[in-house]
């Protein structure tokens, strides 16, 4: 491509000088010929004007005998000022009447009639000059002398030589104005292309490399101007792509990942399933308390099973959008009392202290009351699940800032420094074994998360491994802003 631009330059800068100097040459040679006439015409018209000496002494020199000799007398004297050489200018003396050759500066014994000649012989007094031929200008003046009948004509003809012998030498000297015109550009126009063209070929080149999925190669920004800021541009984009195909990279990773989780957290419950009710129908003779167990343990992953594909189902819905909230003004109080008194009696049961702390007059907060209590009841199973029986789990709330804030902190397992940063990502577990032994499908946080951003709050887990957890939510009191 670069090279196709080049030589297109070339031609460019080529055709400019030979355009231009064909019309410097057009101009010059008219200008020459031009000229040449215009000063022939001149001097002819000084010489030859009715009171001029050179007419008064023709005029005279005609009158006697030896006219032709006399008159070639007077011409002698003239003939510098006549410009005659010989050679491109000759002078003549013609027959009035015939255009016979009488006298000749040239030696030759004929003329061409010319209009001019013709004009002089039908009219007897006046002088007609002009560049009646293309390659020739001449004059012809009448000389009479009505007395004795004599008729003469004076004629001078320029045969242009000089004037073409000049243009020769304009042609000459454009011709190689072009040869040196055309090297200099063809060197001026290898110098703007390279400069034009090398961070084009940069370009090119990166852009190469970018298909072939190489998106280090940078360009070097050498100038400010239009070519430089494209290649800053063009350095950005690739940035830009690379971090936007990076960024898939780990999307789809993510996915792949997703997928196994996905497959294994489903086939796990399967795999029981099918053991157990092959179990049963194998053995013949299988007592009823074994079989009783065996029943327990598949409807058991049977609704392991249907946790895990419901709240993949929430999940999906999330990321594809469709999951609305339905907003109503709600007491948040009510909310966690309500939480509360459900999972009281588990919590007894377990040996734990349960304390609630609120805050005097919580105000009311604008959200999805179910979801938000799903969140709740989510973050206080866990804290009873990874807290050893006998354990203290305390509840608070409170607002600030326009927004309220529920905290639930238990004195459980806690979470491994490295662990934490995960556990809002779909299928974590801290402790498979543990999660699983307890129902847990590592997708409660994730959808907790997805809920409360939904709000437009945060969520936020603290813990120290072996002491306690403690997460905090919080909502804007006005709700969720609509976009
Ligand atoms: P799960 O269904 O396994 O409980 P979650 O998404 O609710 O999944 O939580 C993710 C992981 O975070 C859990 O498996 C557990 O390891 C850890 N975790 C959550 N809450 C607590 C807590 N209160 N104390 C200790 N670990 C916790």
């Amino acid at each position: 491509m670069s090279r196709s631009l080049r030589i297109k330059l070339v031609f460019i800068m080529l055709m400019l000088i030979v355009l231009l100097m064909t019309v410097v040459l057009v101009f010059l040679v008219r200008g020459v010929q031009g000229f040449f006439t215009d000063e022939f015409d001149v001097q002819m018209r000084q010489m030859f004007g009715e009171s001029d000496v050179l007419v008064q002494e023709l005029r005279l020199a005609v009158q006697s005998d030896d006219a032709v000799e006399n008159m070639e007398g007077v011409l002698s004297v003239f003939e510098g000022q006549l410009g005659i050489d010989g050679i491109t200018r000759n002078l003549y003396i013609l027959d009035g009447s015939t255009a016979a050759v009488l006298s000749s500066s040239s030696g030759n014994p004929r003329v061409n009639v010319t209009e001019n000649i013709t004009a002089a012989m039908l009219q007897d007094d006046i002088a007609h000059i002009g560049s009646s031929g293309t390659d020739f200008m001449d004059i012809a003046v009448p000389i009479t002398y009505p007395d004795s009948g004599a008729r003469y004509i004076i004629y001078i003809i320029d045969n242009k030589h000089m004037a073409q012998s000049l243009s020769a030498d304009i042609f000459t000297i454009i011709r190689d104005a072009v040869l040196i015109g055309a090297v200099i550009s063809i060197a001026i126009s290898l110098i703007i292309s390279k400069t034009l063209l090398t961070p084009i070929e940069g370009m090119t080149k990166a852009a190469e490399a970018m298909a072939d999925g190489d998106f280090s190669r940078k360009i070097v920004v050498e100038s400010e101007d239009e070519i430089g800021i494209l290649s800053k541009t063009f350095n950005d984009m690739a940035s830009q792509i690379e971090t936007m195909l990076e960024e898939l990279k780990k999307a789809e990773q993510l996915r792949r990942e997703f997928v196994a989780n996905v497959s294994h957290e489903l086939r796990t419950p399967l795999t029981s399933i099918r053991t157990y009710a092959e179990t049963i129908f194998d053995t013949e003779e299988i007592g009823r308390e074994t079989q009783d167990e065996f029943l327990r343990v598949i409807i058991n992953e049977s609704d392991r099973m249907t946790k895990i594909v419901q709240d993949l189902l929430e999940l999906s819905r999330f990321d594809s959008g469709r999951s609305k909230l339905s907003v109503e003004e709600f007491s948040i109080e009510q909310s966690v009392r309500g939480v509360y008194t459900a999972i009281a009696l588990e919590a007894k049961k377990r040996g734990h202290v349960l304390n609630l702390e609120l805050e005097w007059k919580l105000p009311k907060i604008k959200g999805d009351r179910a979801r938000i209590e799903q969140v709740l009841m989510n973050i206080i199973i866990n804290a009873l699940k990874y807290t050893p029986d006998g354990g203290l789990i305390d509840i608070y709330s409170g607002s600030a800032d326009g927004s309220v804030w529920v905290k639930i902190e238990d004195t459980g397992v806690g979470i491994p420094e490295e662990d934490l940063p995960h556990v809002f990502d779909r299928f974590y577990r801290v402790d498979k074994a543990r999660s699983r032994e307890s129902g847990g499908t590592g997708l409660g946080l994730s959808i907790a998360k997805e809920i409360i951003t939904l709000h437009g709050g945060d969520i936020q887990v603290e813990s120290a491994y072996g002491k306690g957890t403690s997460v905090t939510i919080v909502l804007p009191i006005e709700g969720p802003v609509d976009d």
